[in-house]
């Protein structure tokens, strides 16, 4: 990658449930002027307000359809269909997959926001970016996602939700930032919806990421001993990070 290029803003980084203040899952990945929101937790709207006006968001792009996801789309939508503006608001595409067609249509609001599929065997072009997916490991169908910007050649690979996969070693390939679910702790492998920490440290290494980003974070436990098990399995060429909050990363 060439220098800055990419910013990822964690609106939210706990699983399951907002907890103490904090919200769930939730990211604005910018670059070159695009505004795209991954994934919309409880608390996002509130942390994205912060970050800059919901309506400069550019497009919205989600993972799979638990709440800890999309927990906000529905005031998203509220938002962008009723904040008083004086000149006519585009339409928000909002992107997700088809294979649940009851919240897939939920996605398009008439006049408002558009349901636009992605597919795994498609690459999509979105803003800045070229995106391909992966299916995970998930009691609902979720996709991991591999960002390149176009103009630097910078990636930025999200795992959505999943249990431990060993095809992420490819799908992470040389990743300048690995934003990886990490629910769970040492001792917990091959969990049916999240990796543990281990997981995430030997999957950040076997595909030879620069940075690996622990999310989606437990409300309960020691985070500094769910970083050190990451940080152990990754090996010392990694660096490891707790997502957190108003924490902005440069990709
Ligand atoms: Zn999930």
């Amino acid at each position: 990658s060439g220098g800055i290029s990419m910013k990822l803003t964690v609106l939210g980084c706990l699983g399951a449930y907002p907890y103490e203040g904090q919200g769930t899952s939730s990211y604005l990945l910018q670059a070159d002027g695009f505004n795209l929101l991954l994934d919309a937790g409880s608390s996002t709207l509130v942390e994205l307000e912060k970050e800059l006006d919901p309506l400069d968001l550019d497009a919205v792009i989600l993972s799979h359809y638990h709440h800890d996801h999309i927990a906000d789309l529905g005031v998203l939508q509220y938002y962008w269909q009723l904040y008083p503006t004086q000149t006519p608001k585009p339409i928000l595409p909002i992107y997700g997959h088809t294979e649940d067609e009851f919240h897939f249509n939920d996605l398009t609001m008439d006049g408002v926001t558009e349901g636009r599929a992605y597919f795994e065997a498609e690459e999509l072009k979105l803003g800045p970016f070229l995106v391909t997916f992966m299916k995970t490991i998930h009691p609902v169908p979720c996709y991991a996602m591999r960002f390149v910007e176009e103009k630097t050649g910078a990636v930025f690979v999200f795992t959505g939700d999943s249990g431990y996969l060993e095809s992420f070693a490819d799908f992470a390939k040389e990743a300048d930032l690995f934003l990886a679910d990490t629910y769970l702790f040492e001792g917990n492998e091959h969990h049916h919806a999240h990796f543990t920490s281990k997981e995430a440290g030997e999957l950040a290494k076997s595909a030879n990421v620069k940075k690996l980003v622990l999310t989606h974070l437990p409300q309960f436990g020691d985070l500094e001993q769910l970083k050190n098990e990451a940080q152990k399995a990754a090996g010392k060429g990694i660096d490891v990070e707790l997502a957190a909050v108003d924490k902005v990363f440069d990709i």
